[in-house]
């Protein structure tokens, strides 16, 4: 049941005819500054330009990320494949001594920022919006058996080594928070 209380476009003409035709479900002198369709408090999302119906919102995280299933498999398959490298480059940063986790502090960040940057020039303008995740999820996998399973070892075997055997894991998730924050925002 709705309630349209005067004509969607009656005086002023849409700037933007948003689409999936919004029906506000209750009467409102509130429009949206878009379609101007008459638009519930309910419903209102604000934004810089205005309150917009939700579809406006939806239609411009559709134009916002275009990337598809390609994108997203080559943005797992470059952190999975790169993931090996740092997961390698950790191990060894984390057996230099009593330096490793000051070293692993610079390598961390540098290596998120390398995935990152490497992701974004083979999927060019294709945003995606959880590719983050994706390649989050691959890099830490890839990473794993260099960065993750000789601290797990370590542990297994109760060796004095454990500690030492963290560093690694702490670079990762260094790598792994920088990754996320270039590929988000
Ligand atoms: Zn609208």
């Amino acid at each position: 049941m709705t309630y349209a209380t005067t004509a969607p476009t009656a005086e002023a003409p849409a700037a933007f005819d948003c689409p999936g035709n919004y029906q506000a479900t209750a009467p409102s002198t509130l429009r949206c500054a878009k379609c101007n369709r008459p638009l519930a408090v309910k419903d209102a999302q604000r934004t810089p330009t205005g309150y917009v119906c939700p579809y406006y919102v939806k239609a411009r995280i559709a134009t916002f990320y275009t990337a598809g299933p390609k994108q997203y498999i080559l943005a797992a398959l470059i952190a999975f494949v790169l993931g090996v490298g740092v997961g390698l480059v950790l191990q060894f940063v984390g057996r230099i001594g009593f330096f490793a986790l000051i070293l692993t502090i610079f390598v961390g960040p540098a290596a998120g920022s390398l995935v990152a940057e490497a992701i974004r020039r083979v999927n060019g303008k294709d945003r995606g919006q959880h590719i983050w995740l994706v390649a989050a999820i691959a890099m830490v996998i890839g990473a794993a058996y260099f960065a993750v399973l000789p601290a797990l070892f370590a542990l297994l075997a109760g060796s004095p080594g454990f500690l030492f055997a963290l560093i690694p894991i702490v670079g990762l998730a260094i790598a792994v928070t920088t990754l996320v924050a270039r590929l988000r925002f």
